[in-house]
């Protein structure tokens, strides 16, 4: 359990026997959970009800469902292998639902905590029952930091070219809300002749979004 002053405490673990040749795997989730909205409820919502192939509690896919699937698979290959095949660090926040206000100063605090070559999130939407929905990403050549993504504003947490990490694919993507005002002539210009002299606001937006596209990644 880790604290910092005036913050809800950190659970965090790790299992590292893997050795310092094989990359480490940050786990990241929340222990937190939204409001219930009682009437909405059809069962008992602080108890986990199975319907078909799904389970309904509070917190089942957000996140607590994420967890298990974790620690399921951990728990899987001690029992089958009786080690695991990498170095593991777990971070459980219980501050995500109010938007992580100190999970930079954890992170500023306890540093060897977030520690690792690649980030699992088990935050993230499932968007087949039956599939696999994970979200990871990794630091290999910094493409976290690139692409703004980094946990810590500084990329602090994420170590660069891990191990054995060259042919992971970085498939984690941000959110990034873009507000775009184009301010163009005020009436139509003939652009045989003014194209030189004047870009037409169309071509500036398909600038941009040539921007979002190719340079932002
Ligand atoms: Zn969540």
């Amino acid at each position: 359990m880790l604290e910092v002053e005036d913050a809800l405490p950190l659970v965090a673990a790790e299992w590292m026997d893997a050795g310092a040749d094989k990359p480490t795997v940050l786990v990241y989730g929340h222990l937190d959970l939204q409001l219930v909205p009682e009437p909405e409820w059809e069962t008992n919502p602080h108890e986990a009800v199975r319907k078909g192939d799904r389970l309904y509690a509070r917190g089942a896919a957000d996140d607590m469902g994420g967890w298990v699937s974790h620690m399921a698979a951990l728990r899987a290959w001690f029992e089958e292998a009786g080690t695991l095949p990498c170095n593991v660090r777990l971070v459980i926040e219980g501050e995500e639902e109010i938007g992580s206000p100190n999970l930079e100063r954890y992170m500023d605090a306890y540093p060897d905590a977030f520690e690792a070559d690649l980030m699992v999130l088990t935050d993230c939407e499932a968007l087949d029952a039956g599939g696999h929905s994970g979200l990871w990403g990794g630091s290999d050549g910094g493409g976290l930091e690139r692409r703004g993504l980094a946990l810590h504003p500084e990329g602090r947490g994420l170590r660069g070219g891990g191990p054995g990490l060259g042919d992971l694919p970085l498939i984690l993507d941000g959110v990034m809300d873009l507000a775009t005002t184009a301010h163009g002539p005020n009436e139509s210009l003939h652009l045989g002749v003014f194209r030189k002299a004047i870009a037409a606001d169309v071509y500036l937006l398909d600038e941009i979004g040539a921007l979002g596209k190719d340079g932002l990644g």
